[in-house]
Parts: C-alpha cells; structure tokens; sequence
C-alpha cells in the first residue's frame, strides 16, 4: 500500500493534480471534515468508479460552526484517516490549514437561496453560508471531473448542486446513499458525542422516519402523519428542530407538481444534533 500523498497547500494540490491530468487520469474529489467512518469511505469508493485520480480533502470548516456549536471539540485524528485512505489506495489528501483556506483578511461570501431556505437554516443560519465558501474553494483549488457528496446532508447535497450550477463550476456532482449502523442509525462523525443509553435512544430516528414515509405512500395525509412522529420523537427524549416533508429535486414543499419527496428530520438529544432523511415515493392516490 502507498501512503497517499498529503498537500497541506493549494498550490501543493495543483501541482499533485496536475501530474495526474498530464498523466491522462480523472480527478474526484470528496470533501469531509475528518472523523472518518464507512458512510465517508462509500464515497471515496464511489468517486474511485469514476476516477483513477482520488483526493480527499479534510477541513474542520470554521465558518460553518457558530460560536455556540462544536468547533473546538469535533473530532480531529488526521493520522488515523490517512490510515483508513491509505488502505483505499487513495492518491492525495489535501490537508489545509485555517490560514490557508482563509487568508488574512477574508472577506468573501457565496449566499445561495433556493435549497437553503427553512430547515437547518432555521436552527443554523450560518451554515450554507459557510458550506458554500469552503465547498467553492475546494472544487476552485481541484478543479476536479467529479465530486462526491453524501445524501445523509441532503440540503446540503441540493445547496451545493445548486450554486455549483448558477456558479458554472465544470466538475459533476455525485450524490451518495447514506449508509447505517444495523439498527438503521445514519453513520455520522458526531455519533461518537452519543454515551450508550443516548446511542440506543438515536435509533428512533431510522424508524419514525421508515414508519412514517409507509403511512405517507399509502396516502395517509402528511401533516397528521408528521405531527404523531414528532411527537413519538419528543417521547423518546428528542428536542425536535424540524421533521419535514420536502419536494425531493428543489426542496420547496410538496406539492402536486412532486413527482418524489424527501422526509428531512434533525432532532437533538441532550446536546448532540442528529439529522437525517430518507425518500418518499408519491403516493398512488397523489400528495395528501
Ligand atoms: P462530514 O465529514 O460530516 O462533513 O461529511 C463529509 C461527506 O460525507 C458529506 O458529503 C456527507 O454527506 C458524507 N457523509 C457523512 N455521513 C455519511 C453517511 N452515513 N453516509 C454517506 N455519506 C455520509
């Protein structure tokens, strides 16, 4: 196994791809925050279909945290990631420092509309701002053919199509299914804040989510529907922030024109936020 090679610079990264380029290969690109786990490595396998070329970059973001949030405690262990990339034949890690990412003086923004209306907007209004920034940095750095977003951020995955898109940045978007833990819990970076009795409690997530969306496709009005699972949510010791149904293409609500929805929840137990969100298929009977 090669170690992969770690580009701790912008123009370092460029050089890397650029050997890859000249060498006739495809880029992809999967930007993470580090903390891998399997839901991370489903991507980099995912871009590795479609490239001979791999990077991913890991960037504990600052602008996309509030001053209230994790910053300072989200989980960093750069040697063990490495390890895990290494073990996928992973060709680059780009590893860059705060001062990199945001020189002296900063002062630029990407604010997208659109997808980034309502939901983690609402508890967090900083957050596409910061994603946009940094995800426009990274693709600007690797100008890569692909990149690889998971759909268990799936307004995060539609915000960045989006201003990918309006932008006209020249690399496609490759969204990724989520990937569980056997009782159905969405792998995330932030399961590991969870002690055991919170970590059984979270699997309530997967399944008000599953029983929910069988009411809904069997036609069930919504509404009612989201109201009983917010509330078997909030029993089960959950602060609820949102459980929402959304058109699955634009993330405006449903309605008749929706030919598939999305079932989007974050809901926080203690001071973990969880989120997560699953398909929904129109219901025979049309949208209720
Ligand atoms: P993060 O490190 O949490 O910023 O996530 C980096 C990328 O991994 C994002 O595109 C996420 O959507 C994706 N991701 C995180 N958890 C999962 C999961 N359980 N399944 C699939 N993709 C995931």
């Amino acid at each position: 196994m090669t170690r992969p090679r770690v580009h701790e610079t912008v123009a370092d990264l460029r050089q890397g791809i650029a050997a890859a380029r000249a060498a006739g290969r495809r880029i992809a690109l999967v930007p993470t925050m580090g903390a891998l786990h399997e839901g991370h490595l489903s991507l980099v396998r995912a871009a590795r279909a479609r490239a001979e070329h791999v990077v991913v970059s890991i960037f504990v973001n600052p602008t996309q945290f509030a001053p209230t949030e994790d910053f300072d405690a989200y989980p960093r262990d750069n040697e063990a990631d490495i390890r895990m990339l290494e073990e996928l034949s992973v060709e680059g890690v780009f590893l860059p420092s705060v001062a990199e990412m945001y020189p002296q003086g900063f002062a630029t923004g990407v604010t997208v509309g659109g997808p980034s209306a309502g939901l983690e907007s609402v508890t967090r209004p900083h957050f596409f701002n910061g994603v946009a920034i940094v995800v426009t940095k990274l693709l600007l750095a690797a100008l890569p053919d692909v990149a690889v977003f998971g759909e268990k951020d799936y307004q995060q995955l539609a915000v960045v199509r989006r201003f990918v898109t309006d932008l006209g940045i020249p690399t496609e978007i490759l969204g990724a299914p989520t990937v569980r833990e056997a009782d159905g819990l969405a792998m995330s970076s932030r399961n590991r804040y969870l002690d055991a009795g919170a970590r059984r409690t979270a699997a309530l997530i997967p399944q008000v989510l599953t029983q929910a969306i069988a009411r809904i496709e069997a036609g069930e009005p919504a509404a009612s529907v989201l109201a009983e699972g917010t509330a078997q949510l909030a029993k089960g010791g959950f602060a609820v922030d949102y459980l929402e149904l959304r058109d699955a293409a634009t993330l405006a609500p449903v309605g008749p024109q929706s030919d598939s929805a999305r079932l989007l929840v974050a809901a926080r137990l203690g001071s973990t936020r969880l989120i997560d969100n699953m398909a929904v298929a129109r219901p025979a009977s049309g949208w209720a």
